[in-house]
């Protein structure tokens, strides 16, 4: 196989459902693939997406419970240190809020509820305040419940696991090689040292990664291999959003059918796993969201970090005029699938 071809998708997807793990050049075909044999290698994505899968969709909701005010310099994020965005910046939010939150994320039929916090790591004070958060979310919610805090010791994992968190999200963002040209107040290293403590404690791993940042497709290709060698659950595929007053405001290198190989890549290489089209979804998917959902098997309903998602009712429509159906919390699909046509301001006649 060249590094550009490949004539037969199809094969692609028996081999990863063997057990297989695709070679670079094969890796290379995906991503350098020619716009018209996009459609099949979905149709092949799709395969091993309904394999493990089925038809079903798993929506996350995200709640900023920190904003701003961080000491790291991440290139892409508007609450760095190096950003001046106009973002809303405030501590941690009180635990009423956070209650209510959760309780939007019900109403919103999401599985999981994703409580995120700017800053390199929590201190002991807003760690145990997100401790506290955590249990009467789960009191009151049928909810799970991912935590993403930043950078995370041994110990701190194992308190998590022992108020019930459910998973913890940590990024590896990119690859190795290209993670000093995103970051220069954290390593790589101490990324992955954070996910391994969050498998030892016994919590679900999710880790992802921010597509569109002037990798290389070796990069592309590279984090998605180290996902696979960390064995992580859950993955979120980000896409750049350029954030004006972020280093990274003009980058923007992604189109709507790069976007769709790299699903595709992700999937074939992280089979089984619960891949996520993240921030960026709508920027950069846009008319071609659904396609996204015969690779990915889940997505953010709602708004992002300190950027709008769109309504959550065109993502329950999207999702139902597809053929998917959302899944509860506990994995089941949920029956009532669709959104009737007057809830959303639509007539049927
Ligand atoms: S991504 Fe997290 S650690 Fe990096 S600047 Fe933003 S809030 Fe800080």
């Amino acid at each position: 196989m060249n590094t550009a071809t490949c004539s037969n998708w199809n094969q692609l997807a028996d081999r990863t459902l063997s057990g297989d793990c695709l070679s670079r050049p094969e890796c290379l075909a995906v991503l350098q693939a020619a716009d018209d044999v996009l459609l099949e290698q979905l149709a092949a994505a799709y395969r091993v997406r309904r394999h493990y899968w089925g038809n079903r969709v798993r929506l996350h909701y995200l709640l900023n419970a920190q904003s701003g005010l961080c000491p790291e310099d991440c290139h892409y994020c508007s609450q760095s240190k190096i950003s001046t965005a106009e973002i809303e910046k405030y501590p941690l939010l009180a635990k009423d809020k956070i209650l209510a939150a959760a309780g939007r994320a019900a109403e919103l039929k999401a599985g999981t509820f994703c409580m995120v916090i700017s800053g390199r790591s929590p201190n002991e004070s807003t760690f145990q305040r997100v401790l506290d958060a955590v249990e009467s979310v789960k009191a009151n919610y049928d909810l799970k419940i991912c935590a993403c805090l930043g950078l995370l010791s041994a110990e701190q994992t194992d308190r998590l696991a022992a108020a019930g968190v459910d998973r913890v999200n940590h990024n590896l963002n990119t690859s190795e090689a290209h993670h000093a040209d995103i970051c220069t107040t954290h390593e790589f290293g101490d990324r992955l040292n954070t996910v391994n403590h969050v498998k030892a404690a016994g919590i679900t791993t999710c880790s992802g990664g921010i597509l569109g940042m002037g990798e290389s497709d070796d990069d592309v290709i590279d984090l998605a291999l180290a996902l696979r060698e960390l064995g992580v659950t859950s993955v979120p595929v980000n896409f750049l959003i350029p954030i004006s007053g972020t280093p990274f405001a003009e980058v923007n290198s992604l189109t709507p059918r790069q976007c769709l190989r790299i699903l595709c890549l992700f999937r074939f290489l992280l089979p089984s796993q619960e891949i996520r089209i993240a921030g960026g979804r709508e920027v950069h998917l846009r008319s071609l969201q659904p396609l996204g959902l015969y690779a990915a098997n889940s997505i953010f309903v709602g708004d992002y970090l300190t950027t709008a998602g769109q309504a959550a009712h065109q993502d329950w429509q999207m999702i139902s005029d597809a053929g998917f159906v959302l899944e509860a919390a506990d994995g089941s699909p949920l029956t009532e699938t669709s959104t009737p046509l007057t809830a959303i301001g639509l007539s049927s006649g």
